[in-house]
């Protein structure tokens, strides 16, 4: 080994769920005695923590563990490569044989356990006992994710994802509220609740469980457990039919959460609806979100459409793009359809070219863009708080670069600063002079 405490490089594919996930291993790797890698060089051992979505999100995980292994199987040294998460969860027996580069393999329900893997790995066998549960979250940024639940039961026809991180597991309030405080402690000034379906979290708890039961009421813990810091708090991956009377008022009467609503739908079409074994319709989801703009002030609504799902007539598409138009939705993401092994849509037989696919996903996005950046244009001149998330590197060198709370950091753009100086963390009060995409220019207005 290249140092008395040997050091992890990790790498994260996918979706802040498993920024969550390379957190936790992290943390234990850290209370076990580990240091971090900043690049393969320095590496004792590599994580890579791995996405399996969809084919597309599986072959960049392969790809990936694929060049890091040519990267650190030089010739010179050997550096063993342990992969975790989805890939291993949906794939699990078949990986050895398949890529026998990876020294080990981590489902994600045995992430817990990782200690022990690389130790294995690395042929240690001393050390000190770290309890898992003591084991605390460190976060660098202004923004942590903050795990509500695991897995999902609503097996739409599409998703491989019930498959891959098994049934909907919510995670216990009194665990969430206590790494919420950890987290502010540390300085995180946004907290972004996620899970696969978050409007559902506690209907899976027994009688015995007490305090918050519903996602409303653990939101207000959330906000309570950390005052009197004003955190914002985000929610992200709510189903339309999470979207109770109790969780909109929560969300319209605590100051802390805010008016960002991400209800990926999917779909408007009610056959097309249930045919992805979701419920709903066209009518329900117009009422849905008129009634959200009509009691929530100043909503953001993201969404998402996945285009080309099997059976997808051109009327069917077309009435989806009225539907966008119509709603008017801050972000929404296009996904085309691809047919996931294992998955009770990918045997219809109804299956469509790709030519059409494309040409669908193509004209989501178009829309996407053209709702998303008016959206973003109508910003400028008005004011915003703005969270100091770091700096970019640009043409003309540095630049500081924030996000407004209109903004779910990672995936709706950013704000471009005029100081030159300020803290990771700092919230600004900013105003908009100019914006590009889904990007804005801000000036600092006061402190
Ligand atoms: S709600 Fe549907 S799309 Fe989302 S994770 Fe669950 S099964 Fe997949």
């Amino acid at each position: 080994m290249s140092q008395a405490k040997p050091s992890i490089l990790y790498i994260t594919l996918g979706c802040a769920k498993n920024e969550v996930d390379t957190d936790r291993m992290r943390a234990l790797l850290n209370a076990a005695g580990y240091d971090e890698a900043l690049d393969s060089a320095e590496a004792d051992a590599v994580i890579i923590n791995t996405c399996s979505f969809l084919a597309s999100a599986s072959s960049e995980s392969i790809e990936c563990t694929l060049q890091l292994a040519e990267e650190v199987h030089d010739g010179v040294r050997s550096t063993p490569i342990v992969m975790c998460g989805c890939l291993p969860s949906r794939y699990g027996d078949d990986l050895p044989d398949e890529l026998p580069e990876v020294a080990a393999f981590v489902p994600a329900d045995k992430e817990d356990g990782i200690v022990s893997v690389v130790d294995r790995v690395l042929g240690r066998s001393e050390r000190m006992e770290v309890s898992v549960p003591d084991v605390k979250r460190t976060v660098e940024g202004a923004v942590a994710y903050l795990k509500i639940s695991d897995g999902c039961d609503r097996f739409c026809s599409f998703c491989a994802i019930p498959y891959i991180r098994g049934r909907y597991a919510s995670r216990g309030a009194a665990s969430i509220l206590a790494e919420a405080r950890e987290l502010v402690a540390g300085g995180v000034r946004e907290l972004v609740l996620i899970g696969q379906d978050t409007g559902i979290w506690g209907t899976d708890f027994d009688e015995s469980v007490e305090g918050p039961r519903t996602l409303a009421e653990l939101l207000v813990a959330v906000a309570e457990a950390v005052r009197p810091e004003h955190v914002w708090i985000r929610v992200l991956y709510l189903q339309p039919e999470g979207m109770t009377p109790e969780l909109i008022s929560a969300i319209r009467d605590t100051p802390e959460v805010l008016p960002y609503i991400d209800i990926p739908v999917q779909h408007c079409s009610a056959r097309v609806l249930a045919a992805m074994n979701r419920s709903g319709s066209e009518a329900e989801l117009d009422e849905l979100f008129s009634r959200l703009r009509s009691e929530i002030p100043d909503m953001v609504i993201r969404t998402t459409y996945l285009a080309g799902f099997p059976g997808e007539t051109d009327d069917e598409a077309a009435a989806m793009l009225a539907f966008m138009d119509r709603t008017g939705f801050d972000y929404t993401s296009v996904f085309e359809y691809s047919a996931e092994e294992g998955t009770r849509a990918a045997k219809m037989d109804c299956q469509l070219d790709e030519a059409v696919k494309i040409e669908r996903t193509q004209a989501g996005m178009d829309l996407a863009e053209s709702l998303g950046f008016a959206a973003t244009a109508a910003r400028v001149g008005t004011t915003a708080d703005v969270i100091v998330d770091g700096v970019e590197e640009t043409d003309d060198g540095l630049e500081l670069i924030g996000h407004a709370w209109f903004q779910a950091p990672d995936c709706d753009g950013a704000v471009h600063l005029d100081i030159e100086e300020a803290a990771v963390g700092d919230i600004l009060k900013v105003r908009f002079t100019d914006s590009f995409c889904y990007e804005l220019v801000g000036e600092v207005v006061e402190e």
